[in-house]
């Protein structure tokens, strides 16, 4: 169900990772809203075309780009592409994201490499450059007065994970690129607030999607998750793409350097329900 009391129609938003799990659902939520969204994939062709043809039949509108968000130049084309198309950028959502996991023991630097280069150093190429359009398609008025009550000219979401605060042994490259990602997120909101850019992330717990499949694809382990999860229910795409809808709109105006766990408790230690 689009909660069409937020506004995105002929916003222009790009939603990396778009052609499957969280991405997706994010980038067809908008299209149900009227947005025009970039779909950033990275191999998955027809994934992003899936993504496209349901933007439009939500009554959006859409390209698909191909662009790793770990190379500069492939990001630079990415936005190159909407700029010609759309005209402007509104909304960034940052949210390619992989996982190498392997023992801390046994982890190579490839490994290791490969997580930070796609989480955390695609997350900073993106975000700056969504950052440098906001300020060059609303260029500051000099002013004496301290006081600015007008509008954000532009709004980052970042994908984090419950991970930036969950310690998560034989994930040591992803643990340490989402905690990266949320000081990353809170030290640039502090430095881009005053010029009307709002940058917040968003932390999901587990989320059913393809990142996870080998825990619920099996009722044993699926059940052995709920223990983990105060709420009892695997999370969908649609809970996360909702939050990151809320949280690119007006109505989250002052709203700024949070991070927002969609995560039906798993961050409330819930080994200690029972007394510990
Ligand atoms: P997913 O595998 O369906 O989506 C990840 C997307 O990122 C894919 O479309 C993939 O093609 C894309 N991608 C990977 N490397 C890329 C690159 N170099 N350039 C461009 N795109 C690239 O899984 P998902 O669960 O939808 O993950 C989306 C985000 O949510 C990730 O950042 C992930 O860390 C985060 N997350 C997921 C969960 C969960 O439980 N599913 C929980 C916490 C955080």
């Amino acid at each position: 169900m689009i909660d069409s009391s937020l506004k995105f129609k002929g916003q222009t938003i790009i939603v990396t990772g778009s052609s499957s799990g969280i991405g997706q659902a994010c980038a067809i939520y908008f299209g149900g809203l009227g947005a025009n969204v970039v779909v950033n994939y990275h191999n998955d062709e027809d994934g992003a075309s899936e993504s496209l043809k349901k933007i439009k039949a939500g009554g959006g509108d859409g390209i698909t780009v191909q662009a790793d968000v770990s190379k500069e130049a492939d990001v630079i084309s990415m936005f190159e592409q909407t700029i010609k198309k759309f005209g402007r950028l509104d909304v960034m959502v940052s949210n390619a994201g992989l996982q190498v996991d392997s023992p801390f023991l046994e982890m190579t630097t490839k490994q290791w490499q490969k997580v930070i280069d796609v989480n955390l150093t695609g997350q900073f190429i993106c975000i700056r450059e969504a950052a440098k359009q906001f300020v060059k398609q609303s260029p500051r008025e000099e002013s004496d007065s301290k006081i600015d009550t007008g509008p954000a000219i532009g709004k980052i979401v970042m994908m984090s994970s419950v991970h930036d605060v969950i310690p998560w042994a034989g994930h040591v490259n992803y643990a340490a690129s989402k905690g990266g990602v949320s000081m990353m997120m809170k030290s640039v909101s502090q430095e881009l607030a005053p010029y009307k850019i709002r940058v917040n992330s968003i932390s999901p717990g587990a989320i059913k999607t393809a990142i996870n499949k080998s825990v619920w694809s099996k009722q044993e382990t699926l059940e052995e998750l709920m223990t983990l999860i105060p709420y009892r229910r695997i999370g969908t795409a649609e809970d996360v793409a909702k939050a990151v809808a809320w949280l690119a709109s007006d109505e989250s105006d002052y709203v700024n350097g949070e991070t927002l766990y969609i995560d039906g408790g798993m961050t409330l230690y819930p080994e200690f329900a029972d007394n510990g």
